[in-house]
């Protein structure tokens, strides 16, 4: 007897060659009927023979193709309709709009064959992409997902093109950006007065001109990068000069894995990670003999690489036959200067970087949504997302617990990112960059009405930080919602991973980073939590110091170095017996630093984590200033990682770390107690500058340093867990980015019988906020709710 099935499947399901497979899978089953994308997914009605039908739904989800994800399929069954044949439909026009849109993906192994091929008709035509590969989430306009709603419609589709896209049986079928050589994106070549160069192949000479040491600047997928041939010193260094960037480290992207492995060692796990069609920037640790100038990631011991993801990146290391080799390796940095957003605009590239590049490798084809290369690592093969951005955003993540009302969450302010969230789900938003400036604001804001429009999205409440003066704070009070809900930020940090985890607690958190707005009015950054009932109890942390200059300290660690000296050392001068950080200091901006601290003069209390870091840093780097974010934190960390290993035993103890119980009453003005205790490190210090002075090594003094924090989170956990007869321990916060720090807090918590839950998809840096603000909000509805 013939029956009829009506299947609605969702998840990713648009724009990944899902209506091509449900055609072939229909077909070979004999099966009638028609498919086509809604604003809900994929819908799919087949009529048949019962056998025929039997399976089907298993065979969807098994077989569906690799850039799919089937997150559910409800199957209803009719009568039969009397269905002949089988047909795609036209997606009808969307009201509403639910369509959760791929991230871009890394050109396939057949588009790089197609590409390579002498006889093929792409060969070497570098927009080459199919229904597996190629751009998505940065060339749409709108939704549904349709050519006509990206940047690719007012390309018209060539005969040769067509028959791929409307045929079935083709690897193109449907594949929104098909296009070649005689009716696709072009490139062009200019240089940096915006005047076009003759070039018959433009690729062949971008790639004789960075060979030839020129940097030029190559539009990509979500933005511009700035390139030059890694191995030359001179191109290096003229490159940081021109973008003002001193020495925060530059990703490199090479022709394949085993000129990677030249440079870098690569674990099994990681080299998946290179190859993932999700191609981030993976951070590797370098070999000795690595054969890079040091300018281009100065000091580092990882250097941060990727491979090929757009068939222009495949060619711009592939010279045609006859041609000169290219270099292997390219500096592929953010087109911007310093602390600018990416650049993703033809006309603001040129603007923007014509004194940083010498030349512009340019295309027609426009990005409507500007997306940085995502940059992870893997700790202990596990994956831990650094930056997420091109390639995993807009996925879905798990949203817990999961909410009745649409949410916005906007983030705090560095490392931006804001996040919707609704039923079950999240989408975060690709990172977005410091919201220090304007550019960085209105990318914010058109984000958020772009992802809106996407999916669909009308927030009834928006979560953000309780910094009164973060940008993203303004904007979420002026949001026309009906309510807006403030974040602690450390909550916001636990909550993230205790969501990508969905875990409901009870649980501790511990919550380590430099700064963020405490709910007494100071900068919190070394805080325990218990977690239960979806509420957060703040029981703990480090004990506070005060920051000279506040937030503006952050840039220069000296002043953390200068506050906790004479904290430890009242009547002495903090700089006379360091002469090495002393010199870096001028005089006259010392001794007003000590004025400020001695008349508690704009000089906030802070219980930052990370402020500790930057004191220790300043002390035995003898290095003043940050130059980046986190950079005297992160070198001290390899400072450590160099202690001689003669001496690991007395570079593993921990110095002694005290504990401090809440006293009865508050003493006013100063910052409130946690519920529980203190944790002070202050005789830990002590003990540091006594054996610097005395000679050993900053190396082991680091690594003892990295031990005593671990010591003074573990305690502080352990002790929670067992108050409260739990477990797990979620670790938020920025400074969990620290690999040493994490490995030796990881395995002590374990070595006690603990669970660690560690960040993963989700940043543990303030990049992650938005989506903690989510779930913060969500369990706080629930809880009205109960
Ligand atoms: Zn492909
Ligand atoms: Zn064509
Ligand atoms: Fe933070």
């Amino acid at each position: 007897m013939r029956r009829r099935l009506v299947l609605r499947i969702k998840g990713t399901v648009q724009g990944v060659g899902f209506r091509p497979f449900l055609y072939h899978l229909a077909t070979s089953r004999g099966l009638d009927g028609f498919v086509l994308n809604d604003d809900q997914g994929v819908l799919l009605e087949v009529e048949g023979e019962s056998k025929a039908l039997t399976g089907l739904e298993d065979a969807i989800r098994a077989e569906a193709p690799p850039l799919a994800r089937v997150s559910s399929i409800r199957a209803t069954s009719l009568p039969a309709a009397g269905h002949s044949g089988f047909a795609i439909r036209e997606s009808p026009r969307a009201r509403k709009r639910r369509v959760p849109i791929s991230p871009d993906a890394a050109t396939c192994p057949d588009c790089l064959a197609d590409i390579l091929d002498e006889k093929g008709r792409r060969y070497r035509y570098p927009f080459t992409n199919c229904t597996q590969c190629g751009p998505r989430l940065t060339i749409v306009r709108d939704v549904p997902y349709d050519r006509s709603r990206t940047t690719m419609a007012d390309f018209v589709l060539c005969d040769a093109c067509r028959c791929e896209y409307e045929d079935p049986e083709d690897r193109r079928f449907h594949a929104q950006p098909n296009a070649c050589p005689d009716c696709g994106p072009r490139l062009s070549l200019e240089d940096a007065t915006g005047i076009r160069l003759p070039a018959r192949d433009p690729l062949a000479e971008a790639r004789r001109l960075l060979a030839a040491g020129h940097i030029v600047c190559v539009k990509g997928l979500g933005g511009f990068h700035l390139s030059c041939d890694a191995r030359n010193e001179v191109a290096v260094h003229t490159l940081r000069e021109r973008k003002y960037r001193e020495e925060k480290p530059f990703a490199l992207m090479s022709v394949d894995l085993e000129e990677i492995e030249r440079h870098c060692f690569v674990t099994a796990a990681e080299r998946e990670l290179l190859l993932s069609r999700e191609r981030p920037i993976v951070l590797l640790a370098r070999r000795q003999d690595c054969g890079l100038p040091e300018g281009i990631a100065p000091r580092q011991q990882y250097l941060g690489f990727m491979l090929p993801y757009t068939p222009l990146h495949h060619l711009l290391f592939r010279p045609a036959p006859g041609e000169e080799p290219s270099p292997p390796t390219l500096v592929m940095t953010s087109g911007n200067r310093s602390d600018e957003p990416i650049a993703f605009k033809d006309q603001e590239a040129r603007e923007r970087l014509q004194d940083i590049a010498d030349y512009f490798l340019l295309n027609n084809r426009p990005i409507h949504l500007r997306c940085d290369d995502s940059v992870v690592r893997l700790f202990r093969d596990r994956l831990q997302v650094i930056r997420r951005a091109r390639g995993y955003v807009p996925a879905t993540l798990p949203l817990f617990p999961g909410t009745n009302e649409p949410l916005l969450a906007v983030g705090g302010m560095l490392k931006g990112t804001f996040a919707l969230g609704r039923g079950d789900e999240a989408i975060v938003s690709q990172h977005i960059g410091d919201l220090e400036n304007l550019e960085t604001f209105r990318s914010l804001e058109e984000g958020v009405v772009h992802f809106c429009r996407l999916f669909d999205h009308d927030p009834e409440i928006v979560a953000h930080d309780l910094h009164p003066d973060y940008l993203s704070t303004h904007y979420a009070l002026e949001f026309p919602a009906r309510r807006k809900i403030g974040v602690q930020h450390h909550e916001a940090h636990v909550a993230a991973v205790l969501s990508e985890h969905e875990c409901a607690g009870p649980a501790i958190g511990v919550a380590f980073d430099g700064t963020g707005f405490g709910r007494d009015g100071t900068l919190w950054g070394g805080e325990f939590f218990v977690f239960g009932d979806g509420h957060f109890e703040r029981a703990g942390s480090l004990e506070p110091m005060l920051l000279p200059g506040g937030e503006a300290a952050i840039r220069e660690p000296w002043r953390c170095a200068h506050s906790l000296l004479l904290k430890l050392e009242p009547n002495g001068d903090p700089f006379a017996r360091l002469p090495g950080l002393g010199s870096q200091v001028l005089r006259p901006a010392a001794d007003l630093v000590a004025r400020m601290l001695a008349r508690r003069l704009n000089c906030p209390w802070t219980s930052g984590a990370g402020r500790y870091f930057d004191a220790v840093g300043a002390i035995l780097l003898r290095r003043a200033r940050n130059l980046y974010e986190g950079q005297v934190p992160m070198e001290l960390e390899m400072l450590a990682e160099r202690a001689p290993a003669g001496t690991a035993a007395a570079a593993a103890a921990a110095w002694p770390v005290v504990f401090l119980d809440a006293p009865e009453e508050e003493t006013p003005e100063l910052p409130a107690w946690p519920t529980r205790f203190r944790i002070s490190i202050d005789q830990a210090l002590a003990a540091l500058l006594e054996d610097l002075r005395s000679g050993t090594p900053e190396s082991v003094l680091a690594r003892r340093f990295h031990r005593t924090v671990a010591e003074a989170i573990v305690r502080g956990a352990a002790r929670l867990a067992e108050e409260e007869g739990t477990a797990s321990v979620a670790l938020g916060g920025g400074v969990f980015q620290n690999q040493l720090l994490l490995g030796m807090v990881v395995d002590s918590l374990v070595s006690r019988g603990l669970v660690p839950l560690l960040p993963r998809d989700i940043p543990a840096n303030d990049g992650g906020l938005s989506y903690g603000q989510l779930a913060v909000a969500a369990w706080e509805l629930r809880s009205e709710r109960e």
